[in-house]
């Protein structure tokens, strides 16, 4: 029997794997900006374990943390216990992060992902307003369990589940119908007209920036202005920054520079330092309203992610990163319009912030066809939108400049390939 790299996997995983089809290889290694196959071939990444690896892949900073604590036999299950770990998480957050913004949130641990932190943020505010729909947008992607699927918006997604979607509105997100038609018109309409059949939602759940619906960002009048007709309706503003945040976007949250302060924020991926599975949930303090054991479950508080989280925390001790992240994602921005400019048969548009960057190519199939030739050349580079129709660049935050120019320099081979 002829043996695939995959052979094992095809065998015994369901159907529903899903990366390995993207990257048909086996992985055995992986160093900051790089990952090794079995067979030894190195790999640059624009993928970042889907914004989970901003610092890196076995970051030297973190792993010598982690290896201390493993040492000293620090406590490693995930129980929603004290532990000195969660001490100084809880610390160090409020210290580096929370305070130099002026802001004041509550903590929770919601369970170990992302759509975690999604399920918890609705709940609350659910119970918090005691209304019971949640406002959602076009595009919006918020995780696979049965609540934030009902925000999710894409029908694929939803794998044909049947979702609650009595319980959501969904609503056009910034640009949504083009650039000149202002959508925000509708969205006040339908809150303020007793005609419109629409109920006053608990709450109102966006990405700054969508990371799987395409990397369509919201520009800062238009989250400002969502901002505003919540607080005009009594709607809690959650913003979802579970991909977005932890400087992705050049800043810790992704909403600083509009200057709006969500009442609930949803953080994982990157939070957990390295790779590690971790998810938090901020809130205003007013809304903790949580009776003890209200909100449970067993990997809850991931010590190995605390002592991860901590560490990575100090890289938000000074601008430094923000600055670089800022700086690399012009490179990427500079040389995606160069290549929309090279190569008009892609029908390309470039958008993005900091290092959550993507080129939309018109052609249909062909992003992902490109960035197939990108993986055989040594480049990982995920598509996402509707139609897989954007290629997303989103290396570690790390990445050298060099690495990120070569990265580049792949991409565009891979381009002229699928010209030819
Ligand atoms: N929200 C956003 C914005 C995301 O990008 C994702 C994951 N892609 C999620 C929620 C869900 O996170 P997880 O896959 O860890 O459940």
């Amino acid at each position: 029997e002829a043996r695939t790299p995959l052979t094992v996997f095809e065998q015994m995983e369901s159907e529903v794997r899903s990366y390995c089809r993207s990257f048909p290889v086996v992985f055995t290694k992986a160093s900051g900006h790089m990952l090794w196959d079995r067979s030894g071939k190195a790999y640059i990444d624009f993928f970042a374990g889907a914004g989970a690896l901003n610092y890196g892949h076995n970051n030297p900073a973190i792993k010598k943390k982690l290896i201390e604590y493993l040492q000293q036999d620090g406590l490693t299950h995930s129980l929603d216990m004290a532990t000195e770990a969660k001490e100084v998480l809880l610390q160090t957050f409020r210290e580096t992060i929370l305070k130099p913004r002026s802001l004041s949130y509550k903590v929770m641990f919601p369970g170990p992902t992302g759509t975690n932190s999604v399920e918890a943020a609705l709940k609350l505010a659910r119970k918090a307003t005691g209304r019971e729909t949640v406002m959602s947008f076009t595009n919006g992607f918020h995780g696979m369990t049965i609540g934030s699927l009902a925000v999710t918006g894409n029908r694929m997604k939803r794998g044909g589940a049947g979702m609650p979607l009595t319980h959501t509105i969904a609503i056009p997100y910034d640009q949504y119908m083009g650039s000149e038609l202002d959508t925000t018109l509708y969205i006040e309409r339908l809150l303020e007209d007793d005609g419109s059949g629409v109920s006053l939602p608990a709450a109102m759940i966006l990405e700054t920036v969508q990371g799987e619906g395409g990397i369509n960002v919201a520009s800062i009048e238009w989250l400002q202005k969502m901002e505003a007709i919540c607080r005009k309706h009594g709607i809690l503003l959650i913003i979802d920054d579970v991909q977005a945040g932890c400087g992705r976007t050049g800043s810790f949250f992704s909403f600083e520079e509009a200057g709006i302060v969500p009442d609930i924020v949803c953080l994982s991926k990157s939070i957990g330092g390295y790779g590690l599975p971790f998810a938090l949930t901020l809130f205003k303090p007013e809304l903790d309203i949580w009776l003890p054991g209200e909100h449970n479950g067993t990997f809850r508080g991931n010590n190995l992610a605390f002592v991860a989280a901590t560490e990575s925390l100090r890289y938000w001790k000074n601008d430094q990163l923000s600055r670089s992240v800022l700086a690399k994602g012009n490179i990427v921005r500079t040389r995606l319009e160069k290549l929309k400019k090279a190569y008009p048969f892609l029908q390309g548009k470039v958008r993005g912030k900091g290092l959550m960057q993507g080129l939309a190519v018109g052609a249909e199939g062909m992003a992902e066809k490109i960035c197939a030739k990108a993986f055989e050349r040594g480049l990982i580079l995920e598509t996402s939108g509707p139609k897989s129709e954007v290629m997303k660049v989103m290396p570690p935050l790390t990445i050298t400049e060099e690495a990120l120019t070569e990265g580049l320099d792949i991409l565009e081979a891979s381009i002229q390939a699928c010209k030819e």
